[in-house]
């Protein structure tokens, strides 16, 4: 089982006189610092100036700085930044400024896992992952609670990266509900796991399949879309309120008996196997090279793939019906 830590094995005073240098202001950014700064800790934002981050910033009273100046400022260097910019910006303005003693904080383990980013000897490398959106991970700090975190180290220079990364994850409100101890390669590797075969990949794969087979038997696409995709939601409300057993508690016992034996047909021996096979190029490192390539030559394939996906028939039809559902806020 976990090792789980909460409130009372952190403790604040381990960043008490050091300065946290957040890099980025955007989900997790504004989120975290704002924590931070409510935990009575020193915070410094470090931004591209022009950017959009920087007016939101300024707005919630922080004055933010270049990036490099925040890292020569910073005594821990916490990098908010989308993923695929990582490495540019830090080896263009963080990494140069990196001295002795100082700590490289991440919320995602992908770079330094995939050795994308490479800290020099003698900083400590940590990882504070909360395990939701920024806009959860604000409002529920602002009502006294938390969002369980993942927490890892990666270099341990300074012999105290622990009682730091306890101290962040409590500055952020993660020790409230639970800071998970892991490490970059269970974070990254699970993450990914889970994005690619459950909740993107395999969610989105299974609505269009189930959408498609109900269409192309001749059944209006305004049912298979309330069918497959808009009553996706009520289901995993259930279940995340109260596991498998609350929505099968709640749903009717016919589609309890539907789920219990339809759905091993749907999801069958070849879909584990297949997830078997995308789980080992996630760990030999296939995926990140092929994702990192991916960025460095334009995204052509990407770009396709969403343009695709936004012509789909089930989007349209979606749009369309959402217009009348006022209590969706229609995006
Ligand atoms: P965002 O996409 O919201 O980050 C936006 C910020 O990055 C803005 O301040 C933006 O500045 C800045 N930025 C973007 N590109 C550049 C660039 N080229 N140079 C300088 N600044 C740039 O990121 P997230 O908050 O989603 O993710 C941050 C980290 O947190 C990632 O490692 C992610 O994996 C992790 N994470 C994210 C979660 C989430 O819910 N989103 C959950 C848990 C972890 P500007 O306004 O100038 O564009
Ligand atoms: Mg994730």
């Amino acid at each position: 089982m976990a090792t789980i830590y909460y409130d009372s094995d952190a403790d604040l005073k381990h960043l008490k006189d050091k300065k946290i240098a957040v890099i980025g202001y955007g989900s997790q950014g504004h989120a975290q610092t704002q924590n931070l700064r409510d935990s009575g800790l020193d915070v410094l934002i470090g931004l591209r100036p022009g950017g959009r981050s920087y007016e939101s910033a300024m707005s919630h009273g922080f004055s933010p700085v270049s990036i490099e100046e925040a890292t020569k400022a910073g005594d821990i260097i916490h990098i908010l930044l989308p993923d695929e910019v990582h490495v540019s910006v830090y080896d263009s303005q963080i990494g140069p400024h990196l001295r002795k003693g100082k700590t490289l904080s991440f919320s995602h383990g992908f770079n330094i896992h995939f050795k994308q980013i490479v800290p020099p000897d003698g900083i400590d490398v940590i990882m504070i992952a909360p395990k939701g959106p920024g806009t959860l991970v604000r409002s529920e700090y602002q009502r006294g609670g938390g969002v369980p975190c993942l927490m890892a180290i990666h270099q341990d220079a300074s012999g105290t990266a622990k009682d730091t990364a306890l101290a962040f994850a409590k500055g952020v409100g993660g020790t409230r509900a639970g800071v998970i101890l892991t490490t970059f390669a269970e974070e990254t590797e699970t993450d990914l796991f889970g994005e690619q075969t459950v909740l993107c990949g395999g969610v989105s794969a299974l609505i269009k399949a189930g959408f498609d087979a109900l269409v192309e038997a001749g059944y209006q696409p305004e049912l298979a879309y309330f069918e497959c995709v808009h009553e996706i939601k009520l289901i995993v409300d259930l279940i995340y309120e109260g596991g498998l057993a609350h929505m099968r508690n709640t749903v009717s016992n016919t589609a309890e008996y539907g789920d219990l034996t339809r759905g091993p047909r749907v999801i069958d021996n070849h879909t584990r196997k297949e997830m078997k096979k995308i789980l080992k190029e996630i760990q030999d490192g296939q995926f990140a090279k092929e994702w990192v390539m991916e960025n460095k030559t334009g995204g052509v394939k990407f770009n396709a793939l969403r343009k695709n996906e936004k012509e789909l028939l089930l989007e349209k039809v979606g749009k369309e019906l959402r217009q009348k559902m006022h209590w969706i806020n229609a995006k």
